[in-house]
């Protein structure tokens, strides 16, 4: 059993302790904890988080292995600092039945890298007809507990009531892609004062608003579990808050990108920027930061979204939509909500590893940094400051909305049960 110290960190941005991890397990947490015949890991300066969790990632195995692989999109996670990721089910063939779901969670296991929970289909296919097996994907060795055909909104309400029903028998929930089918017909971008400058079809707010206060009424109405996937909208704080107020059983996301970026950037036609739901106005951005850091929205989830450069270089109409998100996350986190004061590091562990972790019924993650507890820990430098590189990139794809930027923070090691999956920055 191999053994790690870890030296005079801010566990969550407090006083530097030691943390002792013995196995799997963290052993002590402590001042002055002796080192032994442990590896000592020195962490002064830097802060100590659980692992992270991400609740919305498209690793894109099976099928679409050009732009990412488990194996790579793990990579990615554990240089961004996740310990464990759910894998969304717009899959080739879709995550639909037990059978796909289970070969996604042992490619998880196999990789090493990051846990991979598999996110079952809502609807047979992503069709929005028929619920898929929902009670068979639960029953699995993958233990499914989030439903969702994100990418496509599951628009029909009484199918959506079905499935918020359904998903009760095993304390699960449906996360939704809020998106009117009818309202974003053609839609490149954010309905606004840009898209009638550019002459783009619009994604009116709307859009999203309408599907998210129909759903959040069906939740309640069958006392059931709604996640709001990537909310992108004022309004969509508004009848979020409103529906946690009631009581309802209603959590909600938000992506990294959606905290920092505006629909303006669109004006340089870079498909680097369209993404689904698209970026919104400033009002937005304050709005969305606001929510998360009051609670409002429960976490922030990536939406990590490799498409390879065919799909993205070309002209803005033809592009694919979204964006990689794992290994920037954390960065893009620190900037908006730590460096403006708005969430300590206490905050951004509950936001990015304990909430997420606890809305998908992830055992072993998001759980206190104390002895006792399994040994999955980010440690990050803070005080980094760096340019984003893609060419540097874990991830199979480039598509990041970042490149050429300075963000702030970088994750230095990264632990799964108690084994380094990243040192010094570096794959172990
Ligand atoms: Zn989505």
């Amino acid at each position: 059993m191999s053994k790690t110290l870890i030296r005079g960190a801010k566990v969550l941005g407090g006083d530097p302790q030691d943390v002792l991890i013995d196995g799997e397990t963290i052993a002590a947490v402590g001042a002055g904890l002796q080192a032994g015949d442990a590896t000592v890991v020195e962490a002064d300066g830097l802060i100590l988080l659980p692992g992270l969790v991400d609740l919305h990632t498209h690793l894109r195995e099976p099928g679409r292995e050009d732009s990412e692989t488990v194996l790579t999109g793990t990579r990615a996670a554990a240089i961004g600092g996740y310990t464990a990721v759910h894998a969304m089910a717009n899959t080739f063939p879709v995550a639909d039945t037990a059978g796909v779901v289970e070969q996604v969670w042992r490619l998880g296991r196999e990789s090493g890298y990051c846990d991979v929970q598999p996110v079952g289909a809502v609807t047979v296919g992503l069709g929005g007809k028929q619920l898929a097996e929902l009670g068979a994907m639960a029953d699995s060795a993958a233990g499914v507990r989030v439903f969702s055909d994100d990418g496509k909104c599951v628009d029909d309400a009484v199918i959506m009531r079905r499935a918020l029903e359904y998903v009760k028998a095993f304390d699960g929930v449906v996360a939704q892609h809020a998106q009117e089918p009818r309202l974003t017909e053609g839609a490149q971008m954010n309905e606004g004062i840009v898209s009638g400058e550019l002459g783009l079809i619009g994604w009116p707010a709307v859009a999203e608003e309408s599907i998210i206060a129909r759903d959040v009424l069906l939740a309640a109405h069958v006392d059931s579990r709604v996640h709001i996937c990537h909310l992108s909208t004022a309004g969509s704080v508004e009848i979020v808050r409103w529906a946690k107020s009631k009581g309802w059983k209603v959590t909600a996301e938000v992506t990294p990108h959606h905290l920092l970026l505006t629909d303006e950037l669109v004006r340089s036609y870079n498909p680097v920027y369209k993404v689904n739901p698209p970026l919104r106005t400033e009002a937005d951005v304050m709005a969305l930061r606001e929510a998360l850091a009051d609670g409002t929205i429960d976490c922030v989830a990536t939406d990590h979204a490799p498409h390879p450069h065919e799909d993205k270089d070309c002209e803005w109409a033809a592009a694919a939509m979204g964006m990689v998100g794992l290994e920037t996350a954390l960065s893009v986190v620190q900037q908006t909500m730590v460096d403006t004061g708005l969430l300590d590091w206490a905050g951004v562990a509950d936001r990015m590893s304990a909430r997420p972790a606890v809305i998908g019924r992830l055992a072993g993650h998001g759980r206190p940094v104390a002895a006792g507890e399994p040994a999955n820990l980010t440690l990050v430098d803070p005080a980094y400051r760096g340019t984003v590189n893609p060419a540097g990139f874990a991830s199979r794809s480039r598509n990041t909305p970042y490149e050429g930027r300075e963000l702030p923070g970088r994750v230095i090691a990264t632990f799964l049960r108690g084994r380094a999956t990243v040192v010094d920055g570096k794959l172990a």
